[in-house]
């Protein structure tokens, strides 16, 4: 079991859950670091005790560190901080549970670093997965904390790689699953947050009604477990209790299957490779009766056809893809664009971009710019 963790994004969905395995555990938690919940963030402070705590809006710096004047902990600001503290000496496991591209630097840094690194931020995968995966110094250094590719994960280990026909990747279908376009063109913003089986962070919620989610998903797979885009099935399953399965050649698919909690893809990400006793719920498939299966509406839901198409040509692609829906997520929560809006945008973003030839991430971090100031013009 992993300990003495650096926690980024320890107040979000996934942060504070991670904090909820690190308490049942009795987990050494090392570092604490948010961008802007100083009041969260001091109470996870005073409980965990870290060594160090960071959060990234400078204005709130001076605050944090007198709110812990009483305490024995180094307070640190500013986004160069994620990175110090993703490569810590001190440190055995990174969980990067930051949402969007500011996930990116700090899990490099964690790779670079030969930390084991708990990936919940499938930003930093979706627009620089090669040069990530290149960084990996040793087997299973990298280790997802997505229900979908733990689940995956765990249904790859003691097989071949090359016995290995198709991923099948679940999705919960979300909030609007079989509404039309004419109903999807006036959803408001409470009614896209609301989803079904998950209570999550606002972006991954949006991405979610729109399917891009699994988009930016099946991105993360083909990455994470080097496979083929075209080889990968997404398939709706709304009760979300199947994350995902493999399917071999001799045509047996595996499954992981278990009541839909995120505190257990961390659990086994930090516990890796060991399993441990767990109070979550058990599954009660008989309580359950049913599980349905169906295909995804890839005309009604444009987001996911886009990420598909990105994934297939890959290079910058899935980097003008992500940045075009961060910005416009961005847009749709704050009630500037309409639902459907999100999709043309990102369209737009996607058309008349030309691949570069071995792309670097200063390359990267360009087009991010470059695509985020094109979506703001466009809007304005
Ligand atoms: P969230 O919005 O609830 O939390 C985000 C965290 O990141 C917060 O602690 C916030 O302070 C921090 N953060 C935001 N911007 C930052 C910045 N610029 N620098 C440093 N920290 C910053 O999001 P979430 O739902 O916990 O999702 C986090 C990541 O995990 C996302 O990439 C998401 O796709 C992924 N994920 C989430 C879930 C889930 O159930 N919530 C499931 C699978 C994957
Ligand atoms: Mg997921």
């Amino acid at each position: 079991m992993q300990d003495n963790i650096v926690l980024l994004g320890s107040t979000g969905s996934i942060g504070t859950q991670t904090l909820d395995i690190a308490r049942d555990l009795g987990l050494n938690i090392l570092a604490l670091c948010a961008k802007s919940n100083i009041d969260l963030l001091e109470k996870q402070a005073r409980e965990f005790r870290p060594e160090y705590v960071s959060i990234v809006d400078q204005d709130l710096y001076l605050d944090l560190k007198y709110r812990l004047k009483d305490m024995n902990i180094r307070v640190l600001t500013g986004q160069d901080s994620l990175t110090q503290l993703a490569s810590l000496d001190k440190a055995q496991m990174v969980i990067n549970a930051i949402v969007g591209l500011a996930g990116l630097r700090p899990t490099l840094s964690a790779l670079e670093s030969g930390k084991v690194l708990g990936l919940a931020n499938k930003e930093s995968l979706v627009v620089a997965g090669e040069l990530l995966t290149q960084k990996i110094k040793f087997k299973d250094q990298l280790l997802p904390i997505d229900s979908e590719h733990s689940a995956i994960f765990q249904c790859l280990r003691n097989n071949k790689k090359n016995q290995v026909d198709k991923i099948l990747l679940t999705a919960s279908g979300g909030p609007f699953f079989k509404k039309t376009r004419e109903e999807l063109s006036c959803v408001t913003v409470e009614e896209a947050l609301n989803h079904p089986n998950w209570s999550m962070g606002k972006k991954i919620s949006i991405d979610s009604a729109t399917l891009m989610n699994k988009g930016l998903e099946l991105i993360e797979a083909s990455v994470l477990f080097d496979i083929d885009p075209k080889d990968i099935k997404i398939i709706i399953h709304r009760e979300s209790i199947v994350h995902s399965m493999v399917q071999y050649i001799d045509t047996s698919v595996i499954a992981q299957l278990s009541v839909p909690d995120m505190r257990l893809p961390i659990q086994y990400a930090i516990c890796f490779p060991e399993r441990v006793f767990s109070n979550l719920n058990k599954l009660d498939l008989t309580k359950i009766k049913n599980l349905s299966f169906d295909e995804p509406d890839f005309e009604t839901f444009g987001c996911l056809k886009l990420a598909i198409e990105a994934a297939n040509k890959s290079n910058i692609y899935p980097c003008v893809l992500n940045a075009a829906n961060e910005e416009a997520v961005n847009l749709f929560l704050n009630k500037k664009i309409k639902f459907l809006d999100i999709e043309s945008l990102i369209k737009k973003a996607l058309e008349n971009q030309e691949q570069i030839k071995n792309l670097k991430l200063k390359d990267i971090f360009d087009i991010d710019t470059k695509v985020r100031n094109f979506i703001k013009e466009t809007v304005r």
